[in-house]
């Protein structure tokens, strides 16, 4: 697990060692949880501790909620939804996720943060550009203050995908068919998504530049095994947590 912090916010990236299986906690609030593991150890990593956590019941959708002072005690991991936005200092927004991305936004103009659950049917329907859409929308943020930084996921190096991925994933959406194309390729006569590339060409697309992406938390989720991998063990119900919290 690696942690990260700034003037204005803290990132907690767990891996195994912090993971656990959202089905355990669903419907407590968080003042119910917080004080037993993993949140102990997971409090440990942040500097401040986060006053309460925000955890969505992830589907694979589009969908997300904002957190204000009135919705940050919701039960966890009830409310469908797979983005949280908030400009709340202490709560603490997260996705839990074994393989797919998670994804941080920023904006520190707005002083606002935003956490993303992204599997490829979310990131191919257009889960990031919703919710930098409802950022901008919410909070007035513009696109050249918005930045990502990238929790652990399924890299190009490992993540398979078979014969037909392309046209399921085609049919999803059909005008990102040439990011698809750039973020597929063979090796060995298999078939391997790079989800990171797909992600990036979206947005350089939008005017989003190199700089604007931290990918140095975002390690293999499959091939390193301190990482929950949904892929490597099929049968675990253990999910670590990428969590954002402003100061
Ligand atoms: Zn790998």
């Amino acid at each position: 697990m690696s942690y990260y912090q700034d003037h204005l916010i803290q990132i907690f990236f767990g891996n195994k060692s912090t993971a656990l299986d959202p089905a355990l906690i669903r419907g407590k609030k968080s003042s119910k949880f917080i004080a037993e593991e993993p949140f102990i150890a997971i409090q440990k990593e942040f500097l401040l501790f986060p006053n309460s956590y925000v955890f969505l019941h992830q589907v694979h959708g589009i969908e997300g909620a904002v957190i204000t002072q009135e919705n940050l005690d919701i039960s966890v991991f009830m409310q469908d939804g797979d983005y949280l936005l908030t400009n709340v200092p202490g709560v603490g927004i997260g996705v839990a996720t074994a393989d797919c991305l998670a994804i941080v936004l920023v904006d520190p103009v707005k002083k606002a943060v935003g956490v993303i659950h992204a599997g490829w049917k979310g990131l191919v329907s257009g889960i990031v550009e919703k919710a930098v859409d409802h950022m901008q929308f919410e909070y007035g943020s513009i696109i050249s203050d918005i930045s990502f930084i990238v929790g652990p996921s399924a890299h190009a190096c490992c993540y398979e995908v078979g014969k037909g991925f392309f046209d399921q994933a085609r049919a999803l959406r059909p005008s990102i068919e040439r990011f698809l194309k750039a973020a597929l390729f063979e090796r060995d006569g298999r078939l391997f998504f790079d989800s990171i590339l797909f992600f990036k060409l979206i947005f350089f697309e939008k005017g989003f530049v190199e700089s604007d992406f931290d990918f140095s938390y975002a390690e293999c989720t499959i091939c390193k095994p301190v990482y929950c991998s949904y892929r490597r063990e099929k049968m675990s119900p253990l999910r670590q947590l990428t969590i954002v919290s402003l100061k």
